[in-house]
């Protein structure tokens, strides 16, 4: 619905930096409403997400999982003679996956009547932009939409190391694989490595593996990570890099022995992609991180200045991205947006088997309301029993014991990411534990144990 009332004085509405989850969407929003709407993008369009993040990763999950699938199948009575791996065909699917919705994105813009500019573009005031070829713009406002990219510590050598922006065009399969870190990233690519058949050892400054998440479900994907043969280096880290003749890195260490790798994958965080922007001599003020200072509205220190998604640093998800980006768009362009709500976020790791969680942590919740009661269900996957893989999942509920609200869930395994998406909204509209018992179990699933602890 074209309801925004055009500023003559601009060339632009609306010029947007970064063509990403959270630059699309607000772009194309915004030009729905009637706004004059670009859009400039120095890589490609889609961002980190559609091009060298959660989308392509994903792929990479599904194709690791046969690895397990295949084996497990001669319980289910199916021969399969000949089980080889192929890196080189798996890569190159997933490239022109990409490539395809980069041109989907491309064609939503083009149809939203977005104007979109393959090249980099920097503030050059508060509603001026200045694009790589040279010319410059206005535009009644400006939004930074340009994400986040991989920190890399200074280190002798690290110039041999790759980041996930390379792990997905790797030349061949490493034999041994490197991961530096003990997050999202880490744990999600030493699953899909080790399911190729690399050996992957993960190495992480602390003892730690994904802060913030529940300790069950920390422990448990720790456990299963050891058991299927990931090996840990905690409280370690590294002198230098050093490539041999022969390509083979050697890893000198710091808290461990050193180690040999054909490839090192670097996953400790990423960093705002505010550099060469113009945005601080432009009065945009900026965080100890390097983010660009929002309010609740995602406006910078300068009025026309917006900024959403990871260059904020507020929770570096893509549907918190695009969120930012609609209501941003319709506060601005519309009829009124209702800012977002960062309360009962969900989240997942698509490690191997994947976890997934919503609200708040067993020792948050007891650091935040005094007593609470936790339940939990530790059981074997009925496929996992016939196909005798001794994996075991974990889901628990976290319940406030005063109110009897379920404040958060957890799990781990199969699909626990496809379960927790349908939970959360439970978590979210506050229900009690009673209302989770009120309902009838949908058996045989996994699901199903989320209604049936007592
Ligand atoms: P994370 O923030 O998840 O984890 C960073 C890891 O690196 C931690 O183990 C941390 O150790 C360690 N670390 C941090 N700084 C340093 C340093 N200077 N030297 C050595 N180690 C360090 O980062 P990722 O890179 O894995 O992912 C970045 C973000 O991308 C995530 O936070 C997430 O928001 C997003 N993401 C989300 C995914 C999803 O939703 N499934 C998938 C992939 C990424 P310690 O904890 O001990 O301090």
């Amino acid at each position: 619905m074209s309801d925004y009332k055009n500023t003559t004085d601009f060339d632009y509405d609306l010029f947007v930096i970064g063509a990403g989850s959270g630059g699309v969407r607000a772009s194309r929003i915004a030009a729905g409403h009637g706004a004059r709407a670009a859009v400039a993008e120095e890589y490609r369009v889609g961002g980190t997400c559609v091009i060298r993040g959660c989308v392509p990763k994903k792929l990479l999950v599904y194709g690791a999982h046969f690895a397990e699938d295949l084996n497990d199948a001669a319980m289910f009575g199916w021969d399969v003679p000949v089980k080889r791996f192929d890196w080189a065909v798996l890569r190159d699917n997933v490239a022109a996956e990409v490539t395809r919705l980069e041109g989907l994105y491309g064609q939503t813009l083009a149809s939203h009547k977005v104007e979109t500019f393959l090249e980099r573009a920097t503030v050059a005031g508060p509603n001026t932009v200045r694009l790589a070829s040279g010319k410059t713009v206005t535009a009644a406002k400006i939004l930074i939409a340009t994400g986040a990219r991989p920190f890399m510590p200074e280190i002798e050598g690290i110039e041999h190391a790759i980041t996930s922006n390379e792990v997905f065009l790797l030349e061949s399969l490493p034999k041994r694989i490197v991961i530096v870190g003990g997050g999202y990233i880490a744990n999600e690519f030493a699953g899909v490595f080790h399911q190729f058949g690399s050996h992957v050892t993960i190495v992480n400054r602390s003892d730690t593996i994904l802060r913030g998440y529940d300790d069950s479900m920390r422990d448990r994907l720790l456990q299963i990570s050891i058991g299927k043969g990931v090996d840990f280096r905690f409280k370690a880290s590294f002198d230098r890099i050093e490539k041999r003749d022969d390509g083979m890195l050697h890893l000198a260490m710091n808290g461990c022995d050193d180690l040999q790798a054909d490839a090192v994958l670097f996953a400790v965080g990423r960093k705002p992609n505010i550099e060469g922007l113009g945005l601080e001599e432009a009065g945009v003020e900026l965080g100890e991180r390097g983010e660009v200072k929002v309010d609740q509205d995602s406006r910078t220190s300068v009025p026309t200045i917006f900024a959403v998604g990871d260059v904020t640093d507020r929770i570096q998800l893509t549907p918190v991205a695009i969120r930012e980006g609609q209501a941003f768009a319709d506060a601005q362009f519309g009829s009124g947006g209702t800012p977002v709500d960062y309360d009962c976020v969900p989240n997942a790791v698509f490690s191997h088997p994947p976890i997934a969680g919503v609200g708040l942590t067993e020792s948050q919740a007891r650091e935040k309301y005094g007593t609470i009661k936790t339940f939990t269900s530790d059981f074997r996957a009925m496929k996992n029993v016939l196909a005798g893989r001794n994996e075991r999942s974990l889901f628990k509920l976290v319940v406030d014991e005063a109110s009897e609200r379920v404040v958060g869930i957890h799990m781990i395994g199969p699909d626990a990411p496809e379960i927790l998406q349908a939970a959360a909204i439970a978590v979210k509209a506050g229900l009690k534990k009673a209302d989770f018992d009120a309902t009838v179990a949908l058996h045989p699933t996994m699901a199903e144990e989320l209604v049936l602890m007592r």
